[in-house]
């Protein structure tokens, strides 16, 4: 610090000795200090200190009418309790016990008299040094408890962007819910008469020509049908307006109705679907429809992307839950796609590039049914060997046989 800076400091120096007053006068003049005032009547400290506001104290103990200590006690009603207010003692007979009761009334340092003019000095040096140094880091304090209050403000105000950002989020995607799911239904009925129409008409056509137009009427009726049925299983799971009705089903019945679907697709391409099951007769206590649209989907893919080979349904009874494995023979999937294939309208070949038909959405769909039936979904599948889907659904399934 520059010593300019001290010597614009104001100094209150309160001795009932006039001669004590000259002396710490004549040493500030010397000194360079400029603003210095004096009192010998220690009633007028608490006038002064008000009028004056030192930023020093020269203080001494015994005088008549108050003593050191009672200016002390009468100042710091007035110094605000966290600040710094340097008070230098300076007093003939100080011994142990003053000494103890000067620092608890506020003293910061004593100084015996008669002085040793350098050793005052540096003492007020010092006290000022200290107090110029703590309103330093008042006024950081001050400035980092601004920057703190003004960085809550902002961090406040977007948070509340935020949660009003998120909320109309909330909002459009409900809306798109419910419009995907009125819109689904909407167009499912027509298209159930059109395929309804086509498959009579191709069985009733006899001229080939007009059959062969009949009959990819309804092929693409059907295509049309099953990603309507993606897009409404997935508006109804996402708008939770699914509820399950959880019976006893029979899991062997349950592949054959599903494998029938599928049978024509899987012959064309020269594929065998088998199934094994570890138990006989196993019944499980599911929503038979989420149980059909899970195996719908996993069956489905597993045809679709195969070209040589089987598709297979392994079902086993383990300890506390069922597995159910759809295997297959065909294209594989590599590492880096086994997350991302559960995501939406996440395909491994995508864009308009893409080698297979679909929307990308069956194995979401799936995913959320297994997990919204307490269960969980895992791929294991190497590229060009093959894949397995893994179900596992929670064991609440008994025998109808038993061993
Ligand atoms: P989609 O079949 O309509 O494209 P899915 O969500 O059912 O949508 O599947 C997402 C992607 O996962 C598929 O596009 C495909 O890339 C990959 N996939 C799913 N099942 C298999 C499988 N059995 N063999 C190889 N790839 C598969």
């Amino acid at each position: 610090m520059i010593d300019s800076t001290f010597l614009q400091s104001n100094v209150l120096i309160v001795d009932d000795q006039q001669s004590n007053i000259d002396v710490l006068k004549g040493l500030l003049n010397h000194e360079g200090y400029t603003n210095y005032f004096s009192t010998t009547d220690s009633r007028m400290v608490v006038p002064l200190f008000k009028e004056f506001k030192p930023d020093i104290l020269l203080l001494d103990l015994n005088m008549p009418y108050m003593n050191g200590f009672e200016v002390m006690k009468q100042l710091k009603t007035l110094i605000k309790p966290n600040a710094y207010f340097p008070i230098l003692v300076l007093t003939a007979d100080i011994n142990a016990e003053s000494k103890l009761m000067a620092l608890a009334s506020g003293a910061s340092d004593f100084i015996t008299k008669p002085f040793d003019l350098i050793e005052v000095d540096l003492r007020i040096k010092n006290l000022l040094k200290v107090g110029y140094l703590y309103q330093q880091l008042e006024n950081q304090n001050q400035v980092l408890d601004d920057a703190v209050k003004n960085r809550t403000i902002e961090l406040e105000k977007s948070n509340h962007d935020l949660s009003t950002a998120l909320e109309k989020a909330k909002e459009m995607n409900r809306l798109k819910t419910n419009f995907l799911a009125n819109m689904s239904h909407e167009l499912r009925t027509p298209i159930i008469g059109i395929n309804g129409f086509a498959e009579l008409l191709r069985a009733e056509i006899a001229d080939p020509e007009l059959k062969e137009m009949a009959e990819n009427i309804f092929k693409s009726g059907s295509r049309l049908a099953i990603t309507l049925n993606l897009i409404l299983d997935l508006s109804m799971l996402e708008s939770e307006r699914v509820v399950f009705d959880i019976k006893e089903i029979d899991l062997a019945s349950e592949i054959s109705v599903a494998f029938r679907r599928f049978f024509e697709a899987a012959n064309k391409k020269g594929l065998s679907l088998k199934s094994t099951f570890s138990h006989a007769g196993i019944i499980l206590e599911t929503d038979e429809m989420a149980f059909q649209s899970i195996l719908n989907n996993l069956i489905g893919n597993a045809v679709k992307f195969t070209y040589e080979g089987f598709v297979a349904v392994d079902i086993s009874r383990k300890s506390d839950y069922i597995e159910i494995k759809v295997t297959d023979t065909g294209i594989g999937i590599s590492k880096e796609f086994h997350n991302i294939i559960f995501e939406e309208f996440r395909q491994v070949s995508e864009g308009l590039n893409r080698n297979f038909e679909g929307t990308g959405l069956g194995l979401n769909i799936t995913k959320k049914l297994v997990e919204r039936l307490s269960g969980s979904i895992s791929v294991e599948s190497e590229l060009g060997k093959g894949s397995t889907f893994v179900v596992k659904l929670p064991f609440r399934i008994r025998e109808n046989n038993p061993e």
